[in-house]
């Protein structure tokens, strides 16, 4: 697991417990309340900090993701009937399942900037989601299913 802490302008990754917080809580203060930002000693670099609670993906992306995982699984699900075409698309069902979605938190390159939650291909991680490669299988439907996007293009 990994926790953030905010100091100021700058943020520390802490790998941390399950449970455990990024930050140990000072000595008798009042315990943190929920939705209260919580604030103790960092972990990583001793400092004074305010755990930071990484965002959620933008909804916008989330649900430009969604569509095309709808519509690739749309596309091949149709083909996986016909004889001719079912083992091909039974190969494309199998990449999607590979390349399926996951989050992950990145931090940017300085530390003055926060850590953000990000999309990205469970195999060939990198930036945001649909990968390279899930883009080609799509491409391969873009005439046999109706509503193609072509932001999709590879
Ligand atoms: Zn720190
Ligand atoms: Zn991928």
């Amino acid at each position: 697991m990994s926790g953030y802490v905010a100091h100021g302008d700058s943020y520390c990754t802490v790998i941390t417990r399950d449970g455990e917080l990024p930050v140990e809580l000072i000595g008798f203060g009042p315990l943190p309340q929920p939705g209260k930002p919580i604030v103790g000693v960092c972990r990583n670099c001793g400092q004074r900090g305010t755990v930071y609670e990484v965002p959620p993906v933008d909804p916008a992306t989330a649900a430009a993701s969604d569509a095309f995982a709808e519509w690739l699984a749309d596309a091949v699900n149709i083909r996986m009937r016909n004889p001719v075409v079912g083992a091909h698309a039974t190969a494309h069902q199998q990449l999607l399942q590979i390349h399926a979605r996951t989050e992950a938190v990145t931090l940017p390159g300085s530390s003055w900037a926060p850590p953000v939650r990000v999309q990205q291909c469970r195999e060939c991680r990198g930036d945001g989601w649909p990968c390279r490669t899930l883009r080609i299988v799509a491409a391969g439907h873009r005439h046999s299913w109706p509503g193609w996007r072509e932001e999709w293009s590879a």
